[in-house]
């Protein structure tokens, strides 16, 4: 019950593989119907509106022949020798005057049973055209009518036809042709079914190969499906040529971004060089103005920042960025970032007690940006009383690094989204922090240059552990 509700819950109700389906479906049922109440109705003509007529016809010659015979018979004998030459096998003829005494009637209704005369006799509602009924599992056609001859009533005519044989033949009949109609039915629409979800396979296959196209491989990504339909080749194209604009525009945007910040980064260190320089020289400076030249620095130091780690992306983009990979301790390199941390900030960063000793095949410098921005992000987003740990373990043949604070954390539906550039959790939160949102997309990068990984695991109100695993 389980399976056929989930089963229920996985179709797609607008796909067009279903609408096709049920479509063609229907309009093969609709086709086989047509066909099967034709053949039905045509049937029935030949084995039972045959009949119908006959039984139409001898009522219609009976009064003639009644009328002939009484030229030169007494009435009575005419019309007993005129049922008699009307009547065969399966026809049977009664008169009942207006009494219901059997004046006259076919020699052959012994062949019936009692019962079977009994219930036709019974008979209500004598019907005038011929009708079928169904008395004790045999069929008869039944009709009757007033019997005139020269003006005068010899009473009411009944006339009955057996056919058992051919109703049991018709409604076997179209009782098969209506299960061999279900049956091909069945079998069309399986048949569809599978045709359509062939003929829709190719597009499947397109969007297969669109979902795995990144950003990065938007110049080299080229869709081509053998054996595709001409319509899906040209929807292939036309992707093709939608994703050539779009590298070049990519292309165009980060040569862009790279160029400003590079102009931009000269000027502005050189600027913050100088007023670094009038800060630590300038012992006449009233506090105003010193306020104001230290937060002009740090604001340039801060989009200085920015614009190495732009700068740094678009390198990434354009496979610019080189790692020189060397066996290093990563111990050593630990405690050298603990202390650069503590240079700026009073906060307790703390390693762990029992750390492995562990080797591994990284770029020294750029793992070290990486770990000083995560301790910067542990800083900003936690009280300044709340202590960062770090800890360093090998698994197997990988080097495990996490930065844990107990600070703010961060909610789970946002987790996956911060490592993407310029995302922020709290825009009102952070802007007191002075970040950029570029801090965890460019250790996401660094750390996937250097053949790793890097995950998150936070808790609203409890803190964030960022693991960087690094192959040893
Ligand atoms: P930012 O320059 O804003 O710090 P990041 O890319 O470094 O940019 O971080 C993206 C966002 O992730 C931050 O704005 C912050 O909301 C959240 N974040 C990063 N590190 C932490 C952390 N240790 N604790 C809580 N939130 C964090």
């Amino acid at each position: 019950m389980n399976k056929i509700r989930q089963l229920w819950r996985n179709i797609d109700f607008f796909s067009l593989r279903l609408r096709l389906t049920i479509g063609i479906a229907v309009v093969s049922a609709l086709g086989n119907g047509s066909i099967a109440i034709w053949m039905s109705w045509k049937m029935q003509q030949i084995l039972i509106d045959s009949h119908k007529n006959y039984v139409e016809q001898i009522a219609a010659r009976l009064p003639r022949d009644v009328k002939l015979y009484s030229e030169m018979i007494p009435l009575e004998t005419g019309l007993q020798k005129a049922i008699d030459n009307l009547t065969n096998t399966n026809t049977f003829l009664w008169v009942k005057n207006s009494n219901h005494k059997i004046t006259a009637q076919s020699t052959n209704w012994h062949s019936l049973s009692d019962s079977t005369v009994a219930e036709l006799m019974s008979t209500s509602e004598m019907p005038i055209k011929p009708e079928v009924y169904k008395v004790e599992q045999r069929y008869f056609v039944l009709c009757g009518s007033s019997l005139q001859v020269q003006g005068k009533v010899l009473g009411k005519l009944l006339i009955v036809q057996d056919i058992t044989r051919e109703q049991t033949m018709f409604l076997a009949m179209v009782q098969t042709l209506w299960i061999a109609s279900i049956l091909i039915i069945i079998v069309i629409t399986v048949a569809i079914a599978y045709y359509v979800r062939r003929s829709l396979h190719p597009l499947r296959q397109l969007n297969q190969m669109t979902e795995v196209i990144s950003a990065k491989d938007l110049a080299q990504a080229q869709l081509h499906i053998e054996h595709a339909p001409s319509e899906v080749k040209e929807l292939a194209q036309t992707f093709n040529m939608l994703l050539s604009r779009l590298s070049q525009f990519w292309e165009q945007e980060r040569q862009f971004v790279s160029n400003v910040s590079h102009e931009l980064r000269t000027p502005l260190t050189i600027v913050h060089g100088y007023l670094q320089s009038v800060l630590r020289r300038q012992n006449n400076l009233t506090e105003t103005q010193r306020e104001a030249l230290e937060t002009a620095a740090s604001e340039a130091e801060h989009t200085i920042r920015l614009l190495e780690n732009l700068l740094d992306l678009a390198r990434a983009d354009s496979g610019y960025l080189h790692f020189h990979i060397e066996y290093c301790v990563l111990n050593d390199l630990v405690v050298e970032v603990v202390g650069m941390a503590k240079k700026y900030s009073e906060r307790t960063i703390q390693i762990e007690d029992k750390i492995d000793f562990v080797e591994a095949k990284v770029d020294y410098d750029r793992l070290k940006q990486v770990l000083l921005n995560l301790i910067d992000n542990a800083i900003k987003y936690s009280e300044p009383d709340a202590p960062i740990i770090l800890k360093l373990n090998q698994q197997e043949n990988q080097a495990i690094i996490q930065v844990c604070d107990k600070g703010y954390g961060i909610p789970l539906q946002q987790q996956s989204r911060i490592f993407e550039r310029f995302y922020r959790v709290d825009e009102a939160r952070n802007h007191a922090t002075g970040g950029s949102g570029l801090g965890l997309s460019i250790v996401k990068t660094l750390v996937e240059g250097m053949g790793g990984s890097v995950t998150v695991r936070s808790k609203l109100g409890e803190g964030s552990v960022f693991t960087v695993t690094l192959p040893i």
